[in-house]
């Protein structure tokens, strides 16, 4: 996978309809770039993902969803 730069603009293209309306997403954090970042503080809950709409995922060939969450323990 190519490795996709923490940049302020990749951040506000996340915030730009994108992690910021999406249901799932912890509002008022300032956290986003999930797919950069990694997961959020916050115990979230899924209630859709909106991240295979994003110039983001699609330019880079992203194939993953919910990446504000911890992957569940097993
Ligand atoms: S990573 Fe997906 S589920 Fe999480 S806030 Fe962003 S769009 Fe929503
Ligand atoms: S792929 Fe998801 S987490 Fe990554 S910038 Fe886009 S909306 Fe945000």
């Amino acid at each position: 996978m190519k490795s996709i730069e923490d940049s302020q603009h990749h951040f506000d293209i996340c915030m730009q309809g994108n992690c910021s309306s999406c249901p799932s997403y912890p509002q008022d954090s300032g956290e986003g770039l999930f797919c950069v970042r990694g997961p959020s503080q916050r115990p979230l809950q899924k209630r859709g993902c909106s991240c295979p709409e994003c110039p983001i995922w699609i330019e880079n060939g992203l194939s993953g969803m919910y990446y504000c969450m911890k992957p569940a323990k097993k």
